[in-house]
């Protein structure tokens, strides 16, 4: 089975193709976020590591190389990434209510630098195959200070037969010494006719809308349908009928992750602010006029207060200790945000 080449990646493809018969050492592959990088390095590392009949751009699918890969134990490659990621997608949606299987400390959202120095081992040693050797590092910008300088010495002298794929949604955010080592591959964002096309091919009703609300990212666009239903019984369904009842508010969510509940009151409260400023509405065109009616009596200083209150929510909202209460708090200082404008 051939995997697959989502249509608005095939230029950025078609630029790493070029650069395959003279790889460079380090490729770093950046755009938006929610366009599938990460997807994309993994089938070109699949590609370098393919041993199919030699001439097509994509890996054969076939060979024992791309079995090995597909099933995640191909002995020459290996991905870099925070704890936080593998583990979010070996269980991707937690349960509200139900205890989380990692106890004590939350996973790392960081590149560890312990993870570089086991990466050092598996690049002490030939490659398995006598081919290549590919390691993705994903995102590039969860790399600390520590961990960067630990990999530079990687990229500095690179072991031989070695090719190293960073993927970033920030690029600024890295040491400019690791990027100075990388060549650039640019992934464009998607255009909305070629976004659209692949999410209505996918069975999703209103894909122009569904791409507004993920800021023109498709794979957040499909993700996001997903969990349509939830949100829309808690930002149809509630918000934008002025509840504030945090108990009632905290139910409508069941069920999905708190990390997704802050992103969505994140981009409510966006559109607030939006029409309490007069601007335009971004994400909730349907709920303009409840959005003008909800903000008109609002204290501005308040709102951009609980605005940012939210940003720290998002940073601990991966592990709360007890998701059910975390999300009544969250809601419970959404009210306040009325209480003191009101009296
Ligand atoms: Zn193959």
């Amino acid at each position: 089975m051939n995997p697959e080449l989502y249509p608005w990646l095939v230029s950025a493809w078609s630029q790493l193709q070029g650069r395959r018969a003279n790889l460079p050492h380090a490729l770093l592959i950046q755009g938006r976020p929610g366009l599938g990088k990460t997807a994309l390095a993994r089938l070109f590392a699949q590609r370098l590591l393919c041993e199919g009949p030699v001439g097509g751009d994509l890996p054969c699918g076939e060979c024992a190389a791309c079995l090995w890969f597909e099933q995640g134990n191909h002995p020459d490659f290996r991905i870099l990434e925070p704890e936080a990621l593998s583990a979010a997608e070996a269980e991707p949606r937690a349960t509200e209510g139900e205890p989380r299987k990692r106890e004590g400390e939350a996973a790392s959202r960081q590149i560890r630098v312990d993870q570089v120095r086991e990466l050092q081992d598996f690049l002490a040693i030939g490659t398995h195959r006598g081919g290549l050797r590919v390691v993705v590092v994903r995102p590039a910008e969860a790399m600390n200070v520590a961990t960067a300088n630990a990999l530079l010495k990687s990229l500095e002298e690179p072991p031989p037969k070695t090719a190293f794929l960073l993927v970033s949604s920030a690029p600024d955010r890295l040491l400019p010494t690791v990027r100075s080592r990388c060549q650039r591959i640019a992934v464009a964002p998607a255009t909305t006719a070629e976004a659209a096309g692949w999410l209505r091919a996918r069975g999703l009703q209103d894909a122009e809308a569904a791409l507004a609300y993920a800021a023109n990212a498709p794979l957040a666009a499909l993700e996001d349908a997903e969990e349509r239903a939830v949100r829309d019984s808690l930002v149809a369904g509630r918000l934008a009928g002025g509840s504030r009842d945090a108990l009632e508010l905290a139910d409508a969510c069941q069920g999905i992750a708190p990390a997704r509940v802050i992103l969505w009151l994140q981009k409510w409260i966006v559109d607030l602010v939006l029409a309490r400023t007069a601007g335009s509405i971004r994400y909730h065109q349907r709920h303009a006029s409840a959005l003008r009616a909800l903000a008109g009596p609002l204290v501005l200083e308040r709102l951009l207060r609980f605005e940012r209150s939210l940003v720290e929510a998002a940073a601990v909202a991966q592990h709360p200790l007890n998701p059910r209460l975390f999300l009544e708090d969250v809601f419970l200082r959404y009210a306040q945000i009325w209480e003191a404008s009101s009296g």
